[in-house]
């Protein structure tokens, strides 16, 4: 094992740690970080990368995260959203110091753009969005000046002042700030600043027709909340020196932006537009179907939170673009799964065994343990009789070297139970073996035999009168190309949707899984980890497969 030495420790500290701890060390212990989620979707497995990372940094150094929703779009954005990431965010184990809204900022980002106004640093333009779009030029032309850039602070005041009484249609006006047209940063470009939007405003209602863009109202709310450490994907690098230039021109509190990479998965689409049309659709089931990769999807796939964060440390904190295996995320919750989920039989492809010297009717009941890996899991009764069923795949009438379960003549343990000896296969007309006929040895109950004579094989069943039917549903990616996007020609990412990414197929379980909390995921042993599913009803439950017991998909498919 290796032993951590205050070297190496220091060598694992991410990026924004070694930041945070240079700032700490030049006596600016204050850590203040918030999560600026947009409330115009649900929030997905990138933005559990981006909450792990801001309230993962508040908790490690002291300091405080704010939840801010970034709420400046009135026509995207809705309460449903604002309440789904609230419980997501919960759900991931993390409370915020303060729940802010940009919109909280309204009345102070207007006054400060009056103030930029008054300093000459920003304008009314009457251009046309398309004049506007055209005036800025390209990277290698420079831009043209607005006939309106030279207004007089006076005018410019006036007309703003109109702008936010609603004088104005839709795209009549916008307020610019006044930088340089041509800047080498298109971004510098005269910016703008402020938009009409007559649209109500889930929280704002119809106090105001003028909306801030984001690059004026993000780093004013960083400011306003004293934020220390602003952290953000690595597309906002370029708008950085905007964010400062804003920030100095107001003489405000000086947060700082940082930038990390955002996180990217095979077979995963993380465009929240995209998500968007899939959900409406109905390609899936809702923003939550279990093939997503939202939060409330895994939850409901019955990921736990734990291996949601165990993967996201997994991943760390890059500076450049990756792209990571979806095997990873898979990984980390089998991982937790194995540790904490109770284990259960289930028999999802049943092929039925008579235990002809078993008595009819006769009933008993074997001890189980639920955990192998926590002795407080404790134990269950699970009922045994003369039917039972077991997995197609653990009988083979021709079976070659090493098949240590079930084959003519051939003997096997039931998990728990007995050995049972294959005697007779029964076939329909057209050779499908549909039973087999096995005798049992009744001194074997519970892990001994009769003789002492040693047994391989041991496999999971379900006593047949006892089962329950429930649908289980199998889950594989959703996009059959690792870069969903990656789409030939003439074709689009929805071409690359799998069309095998839900299986359903009807399973028969051991009864105690009638008791199994939706969302909880247990171990069908030997198959995989499974949970109950939120459509689940008493008469018809039905579960998800929230993982494979092993890495099957990465095999295929590499
Ligand atoms: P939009 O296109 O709607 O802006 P978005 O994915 O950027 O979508 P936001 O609600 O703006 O969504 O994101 C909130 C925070 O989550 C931001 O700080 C953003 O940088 C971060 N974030 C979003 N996607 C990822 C990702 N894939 N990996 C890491 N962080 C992400
Ligand atoms: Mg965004």
């Amino acid at each position: 094992m290796a032993i951590e030495t205050n070297e190496t420790r220091e060598k694992s500290l991410n990026f924004l740690e070694e930041i945070i701890e240079t700032d700490i060390a030049k006596g600016n212990a204050r850590v203040q970080t918030r999560f600026p989620p947009e409330p115009n979707g649900y929030l997905h497995i990138g933005h559990a990368k981006s909450i792990c990372i801001n309230f993962g940094l508040a908790q490690k150094y002291g300091g405080k995260c704010n939840l801010r929703f970034d709420d400046t779009n009135p026509v995207k954005e809705d309460v449903e959203y604002v309440d789904s990431i609230k419980r997501d965010i919960r759900w991931l184990g993390f409370e915020w110091a303060q729940e802010r809204y940009a919109s909280d900022y309204f009345d102070q980002l207007y006054e400060w753009a009056v103030e930029l106004i008054r300093k000459g640093l920003a304008y009314v333009d009457d251009q046309t969005q398309e004049q506007i779009r055209e005036g800025r030029g390209t990277v290698s032309v420079p831009g043209r000046e607005s006939p309106w850039r030279n207004r007089t602070a006076e005018e410019n005041l006036d007309l703003f002042e109109r702008m936010r009484r609603g004088e104005f249609p839709d795209g009549a006006k916008v307020l610019r700030a006044k930088i340089d047209m041509a800047h080498p940063n298109m971004l510098f470009r005269d910016p703008i600043m402020y938009r009409i939007i007559h649209a109500e405003h889930h929280r704002t209602g119809n106090k105001w027709c003028i909306y801030p863009m984001y690059d004026y109202a993000h780093g004013q709310s960083d400011s306003i909340e004293q934020i220390t450490h602003s952290i953000c994907t690595l597309e906002f690098d370029v708008h950085r020196p905007l964010y400062d230039w804003f920030i100095q021109a107001l003489d405000i509190f000086p947060s700082h932006q940082y930038e990390f990479a955002r996180l990217n998965l095979t077979y995963t689409m993380m465009s929240k537009r995209k998500l968007l049309k899939l959900v409406q659709e109905g390609v899936v089931m809702g923003w939550d179907d279990p093939r997503m990769p939202t939060i409330c999807a895994l939850r409901r796939k019955g990921y736990t939170p734990a291996s949601v964060r165990a993967f996201a440390e997994m991943v760390g904190v890059a500076k450049r673009d990756n792209v990571i295996d979806l095997g990873k995320l898979e990984y980390c919750v089998r991982e937790d799964l194995n540790r904490t989920a109770e284990r259960r039989m289930a028999v999802l492809n049943p092929l039925k065994v008579v235990i002809t010297n078993y008595e009819e009717g006769r009933k008993e009941f074997f001890t189980a343990v639920n955990n192998p890996e926590d002795e407080a899991a404790g134990t269950r009764q699970v009922p045994f009789s003369r039917e039972i069923y077991i997995e197609r795949d653990d009988f083979m009438e021709e079976p070659p070297k090493k098949f240590f379960r079930l084959a003519p003549g051939g003997e096997v343990r039931l998990r728990y139970a007995y050995l049972i000896r294959c005697e007779e296969v029964v076939k329909d007309a057209e050779g499908n073996v549909t039973e087999l006929r096995c005798t049992y040895d009744p001194q074997s109950g519970g892990g001994s035999s009769s003789d002492g004579r040693r047994v391989k094989g041991v496999i999971h069943w379900v006593s047949a009168e006892d089962a329950v039917k429930a649908e289980v549903r199998l889950f594989n990616p959703l996009f059959t190309k690792a870069d969903p996007d990656d789409a030939e020609e003439g074709r689009t990412w929805e071409d690359n949707l799998n069309p095998e990414s839900m299986v359903r197929i009807e399973g028969l379980l051991e009864p105690s899984l009638r008791e199994v909390p939706v969302g909880r995921a247990v171990q069908f042993e030997r198959v995989g980890y499974f949970c109950p599913d939120t459509d689940s009803t008493p008469e018809r439950p039905v579960f998800n497969r929230t993982v494979t017991l092993k890495d099957s998909w990465a095999k295929i498919n590499k």
